[in-house]
């Protein structure tokens, strides 16, 4: 019995098929061109989108932005691999009705447009408002880094560039006493040694220049203010070192739980999550259209004044707190040991006694009180636990809003995980589409026994591929020009 085989492709067809056969009802494509349709792409800052009255006429912004979101809908990011789309995929020969833009005007477009695809996806957000496909009660934020275009190399830091001078300095001192020593020798009569010495001054030289170079970079940042500079892309910054990404940027987002859809998207440079909870949140709810609602976040974010700006914007937050601090560092007990009594201001400690304000004084913007029992702590059986000398723990004075999270977050210890579950999700996927993932496939199969190969036919098979694909490069050119003309 024969495989199923395809029709003849050099058939010609009596009646031949219309490219919005190849498409089905149910394509997404169908979706873009709807969505594109729909959107007053002048409000949204679009180029162009009026036609000049003079001149060649240019693409419709509408027609590129189509191939964009179906780019980023596929996978195709290039605009060079946007424009051989435009030529093959006949989703796209569908979508833009046979225009086949080049790659210039592909990347040209995403330059010009740049901060009109923002309100893009807010109409898409909004869309989704529309359908109902947000629940609108809880948010999950998570921020994710990702790498910029700009080698670690080429990232200086004030302390990095600091260390570079200081080299420079040891080395052009060492050549310099070389350079001295060769003088020395000669005067004595010795040799010349005029090679070596040339060497030695174009080194010197180079080090000197690099070490110009490295002074005007520290000297801009002390004008800035700025602490990080990068060369090739201005903009990025050198990233925690656990993120493993070197120099990148810090995405924010903010997932609606229903059905993980993401809700408020930003692009910072900012190295840790730390304060980026309340605008990411409240930018959110704007999108939403609703004035309460609830967040939850990893410890990353746990900042007092974040979850004080969060409770003012109407966000019930969930930040675990992270255990942190000298004495967890030293292997003491955590501050959460210690029960504070609102009523009496005090802290109870491990062995009961009552720890009581001892001094106050400043952390950031916040005025901290540090509590203690020094007599207590001196005749304590757990100091080795505890501590060196004596014991004091600090509370901020607007420290109340944390101890509601922590209520909050013992009364729900559940949402720390649909956190993770959402917000994992749609960076899991963004990272796979950008090609940063994993194999397809699970497992390592069992390796075939010797001899179920078949070296001989799998060399005619890739013959055979390999004529059937002249064939086909030898009448494209026909085949491309019947289907055009249907
Ligand atoms: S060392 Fe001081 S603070 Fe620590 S448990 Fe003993 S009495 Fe309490």
């Amino acid at each position: 019995m024969a495989h199923i085989s395809g029709s003849d492709r050099l058939q010609l067809l009596l009646l031949p098929e219309a490219v919005d056969d190849y498409v089905g009802p149910e394509n997404p494509v169908r979706f873009i061109e709807a969505f594109v349709d729909g959107l007053d792409l002048a409000a949204a800052g679009f180029a162009r989108v009026m036609p000049k009255a003079t001149g060649r006429p240019g693409y419709d912004p509408a027609d590129l932005l189509k191939l964009y979101v179906y780019g980023y809908l596929n996978r195709v990011r290039s605009s060079r691999r946007l424009e051989a789309e435009t030529h093959r995929n006949v989703e796209v020969i569908w979508l833009l009705r046979h225009l086949k833009p080049d790659f210039k005007t592909v990347a040209d477009f995403r330059r010009d447009n740049h901060a009109a695809f923002r309100p893009v996806f807010r109409e898409f957000v909004l869309l989704c408002r529309q359908l109902d496909l947000f629940g609108r009660e809880l948010l999950a934020v998570d921020g994710t880094r990702i790498k910029a275009v700009n080698n670690k190399d080429r990232n200086f830091t004030r302390g990095s560039l600091a260390e570079f001078i200081r080299k420079a300095d040891e080395k052009l001192a060492t050549y310099l006493k070389r350079l001295d020593d060769c003088d020395t020798q000669e005067d004595d009569g010795g040799s010349t040694g005029v090679r070596s010495d040339s060497k030695l001054k174009e080194k010197i030289a180079a080090i000197q220049g690099k070490r110009d170079r490295h002074m005007a970079m520290l000297a801009e940042l002390e004008r800035t203010g700025a602490d990080q500079i990068s060369l090739t892309d201005p903009d990025s910054r050198a990233m925690a070192k656990m993120t493993k990404v070197g120099v990148g940027y810090n995405v924010q987002l903010a997932v609606d739980v229903k059905h993980k859809l993401i809700v408020e998207q930003e692009v910072s440079n900012q190295v840790l999550d730390m304060g980026l909870l309340a605008p990411t949140v409240t930018a959110a709810m704007a999108t939403l259209g609703v004035e309460r609602i609830e967040a939850v976040a990893d410890r990353g974010y746990f900042k007092i004044e974040d979850i004080e700006a969060c409770e003012k914007a109407g966000v019930t937050a969930y930040v675990p707190k992270p255990v942190r601090g000298p004495a967890v560092r030293e292997g003491f007990f955590s501050k959460d040991v210690f029960r504070y009594d609102p009523d009496k201001n005090v802290f109870i400690c491990p062995a009961g006694q009552i720890l009581s304000p001892c001094r106050r004084g400043k952390s950031r913007d916040n005025v901290k009180i540090d509590y203690a029992n020094r007599n207590a702590c001196k005749a304590c059986a757990l100091r080795p636990r505890c501590t060196r000398t004596y014991r004091h723990v600090s509370r901020l004075e607007n420290e109340a809003v944390l101890d509601r999270i922590a209520a909050r977050l013992k009364a729900r210890p559940d949402i720390l995980d649909r956190r993770r579950e959402t917000v994992e999700h749609p960076f899991g996927t963004i990272k796979q589409w950008m090609g940063q993932g994993a194999f397809l496939m699970v497992s390592i199969r069992p390796v075939p026994q010797a001899g179920s190969f078949r070296p001989a036919r799998r060399g005619q098979a890739a013959l055979a591929r390999a004529s059937a694909v002249r064939a086909a490069f030898q009448f494209h050119g026909r085949i491309s020009s019947i289907r055009l003309a249907g």
